[in-house]
């Protein structure tokens, strides 16, 4: 049976490997900003998304305008060779005026097409550019995410380095036979060896209520394990 001043050792031991337990716990619930950099991925595929219909619209605009152009050339050909007295085939010039005509048709019924991109164009340029601002907001989010990270990160280490300092000077108070069987309990919680017993008893780390024996036997020194977790367990301060 361990002496209570091996106890309190063996607590004390135990607090520090708390500490290491719960910097590990909050390095690895370091957020180095991933609902940032969703947010800017998000925002980048939105940015291809409206440029590449702007410049559908643009394109489109260029090339009604040049279809319309070279209608109103070919007509204006056409123009030029019927009134230059070579043709004088009345079916000719007839079907030359009906070309004409066409032409000058398909040239105007762009018209409505080219002043509806016209429209278009403008409000999608301003949403790119719109998109364009908020990328730069986002891509400055990240970055102070990150930072504060990496500020967060050298603090755990800090703190990291100064618990595992603490550690072998914790370890020699404790008997090589007791830090054993302390250490086997770690080995299978995957972290702590040690609980508090709760006001309403039970074991603070599992919650399974612990049995009157149990607690007599922690309250008369004895090193008692809880039932469920196996953890040593101790009553408040001063009473082991
Ligand atoms: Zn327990």
């Amino acid at each position: 049976m361990p002496t209570a001043e091996e106890f309190r050792a063996l607590w004390q031991l135990h607090l520090v490997d708390t500490a290491i337990v719960e910097i590990r716990k909050r390095a690895a619930g370091l957020d180095p900003g991933k609902a940032e950099a969703h947010r800017l991925e998000q925002l980048t595929q939105l940015l291809e998304k409206e440029s590449a219909a702007t410049k559908a619209l643009r394109a489109e605009h260029i090339d009604l305008e040049l279809q319309q152009q070279s209608h109103l050339d070919k007509a204006k050909r056409l123009h030029d060779d019927l009134y230059s007295g070579k043709v004088v085939n009345p079916r000719e010039v007839e079907t030359m005026e009906k070309e004409i005509a066409s032409l000058k048709t398909r040239a105007s019924g762009l018209d409505d097409r080219l002043v509806e991109l016209l429209e278009q164009i403008p409000p999608a340029e301003q949403r790119v550019k719109k998109v364009e601002a908020a990328i730069e907001e986002a891509k400055q989010a990240v970055q102070t995410r990150r930072k504060v990270a990496l500020e967060q990160k050298k603090i755990l280490e800090e703190e990291y380095a100064k618990a595992t300092a603490a550690r072998p000077g914790a370890v020699k108070a404790v008997s090589p036979n007791l830090f054993a069987q302390y250490e086997a309990i770690r080995k299978r919680t995957g972290d702590t060896a040690m609980a508090m017993v709760s006001k309403d008893t039970t074991c603070t780390a599992c919650g399974n209520r612990l049995a009157e024996r149990i607690i007599e036997s922690i309250k008369s020194e004895r090193l008692t394990p809880c039932e469920s977790c196996h953890r040593f367990l101790r009553v408040k301060e001063g009473v082991v």
